[in-house]
């Protein structure tokens, strides 16, 4: 156990964080080299991250963006969402799910998820369809990925646009592929919250190319000719501005760094699962606890590895919380619920039950790459030990 000496007296112990990105010298080398070329807004570099994600995510088109809120917007607009349109999304997610319907004017429709995975389903859908439903949002809730071949049908036999909020699933998988690329458009997120992360920044995918081609002009304010093409003439041909666009731009900067982390993903997935295997032989022996599992159709990234608490743990979830504060350690409270924010409170009276309880009852763990043994071990103690 490793102990620090605050003012050489009182031995306190050494904080063990919930989440910390797996950073280090390669990244620093790729972004001096942007900075040795000149060039550190979007330029060849996002272009190279751009395929490179494509290919890893097996989708044909990538769009980087300046992070997954934006890519969702963009999303939304290349769907053909309009003003007044219904979108159905899950309460249970990141604020951002929700308000990016909100920003193209048109109304978040929160559903309820599945116990097990987070995720909506067909069912859950089906329960909170309207007549002015035109899209919805799935998620993969902390990397779980979502069940897409029910939701799929659903979606065809309504004439909805599907879209994956794949914020956090880069590394999951479903059915054998990685998340996301069966719907009409994902989004993901490059926050340092998730696996892979370039500070800030996000990424559109997509297999129509319409679609990809028309995200790329909305993300650099709808101008004619990009940034790239102008630099790159000697005379720069006249600007023209079909729509009224963005600047959702993502710089070389972040991209270089992106490429480097993309190269690390499959390792990162991996210590990640092996971590979570360790907490997995310790929780199945504690009464009250409840791991986070794969579903049986599909791998977990476990980019949020969290617990449910029962009754019969004897703490609630706020007293855990608190206990493993007084061990210093840094947990958090689950996946919040959209619907019972202030900025949704005229939607606030739905009964979302299965919503409500997860995000009461569930705490995340600490999971990062370099989670070490001894840390992990002081979690599973504290873990083990309620009353201690
Ligand atoms: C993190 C997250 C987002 C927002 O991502 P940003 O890149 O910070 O905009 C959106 N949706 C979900 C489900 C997330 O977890």
């Amino acid at each position: 156990m490793s102990l620090v000496s605050t003012n050489g007296e009182t031995p306190t112990l050494e904080r063990v964080n919930v989440m910390k990105p797996w950073l280090g010298e390669e990244e620093a080398q790729a972004i001096a080299e942007v900075v040795a070329s000149g060039w550190v807004a979007q330029g060849p570099k996002t272009a190279a991250f751009e395929q490179a994600f494509a290919q890893h995510q097996q989708v044909e088109h990538a769009v980087a963006t300046s992070s997954c809120t934006t890519a969702l917007q963009l999303a939304l607009l290349v769907a053909g969402v309009k003003p007044g349109d219904d979108v159905l999304v899950p309460s249970f997610s990141f604020i951002a799910t929700a308000n990016a319907p909100t920003y193209v004017g048109a109304h978040p429709i929160f559903v309820d998820v599945d116990e097990a995975t987070g995720n909506v389903t067909a069912q859950t859908l089906d329960r909170g369809l309207t007549v002015a439903t035109t899209a919805v949002i799935v998620v993969d809730q902390g990397g779980i990925p979502v069940d897409l071949a029910p939701i799929r049908q659903w979606c065809d036999l309504h004439g909805l646009k599907l879209i994956e909020d794949a914020a956090c699933g880069a590394g999951s998988t479903y059915r054998g592929h990685p998340v996301g690329h069966g719907a009409d458009v994902s989004a993901w997120s490059f926050h340092p919250r998730k696996l892979l992360t370039t500070g800030e920044g996000g990424m559109l995918t997509t297999n129509n190319q319409q679609w990809a081609d028309r995200a790329r002009t909305l993300r650099e304010h709808a101008m004619g000719i990009s940034a790239a093409e102008r630099h790159s003439a000697l005379v720069a041909p006249p600007e023209s501005y079909a729509e009224i666009g963005y600047n959702f731009r993502m710089t070389d900067l972040q991209a270089a760094m992106g490429l480097v982390q993309l190269g690390k993903l499959d390792a990162m997935v991996a210590r990640r699962r092996e971590l979570v295997e360790i907490y997995r032989r310790a929780i199945d022996d504690i009464k009250g606890l409840e791991l986070v599992a794969d579903p049986d159709y599909g791998t977990s990234n476990f980019q949020s590895c969290w617990i449910k608490v029962l009754p019969e743990y004897g703490l609630d979830r706020e007293e855990l919380l608190e206990h493993l504060g007084h061990r210093g350690i840094s947990a958090r409270r689950g996946i919040m619920a959209a619907h019972l924010q202030p900025a949704y409170s005229g939607l606030k009276n739905i009964g979302l039950p299965v919503t409500e309880s997860l995000t009461n009852n569930t705490l995340i763990l600490p999971l990062f790459h370099q989670l070490g043994a001894a840390e992990q071990q002081r979690v599973i103690d504290a873990l083990s030990n309620p009353g201690g």
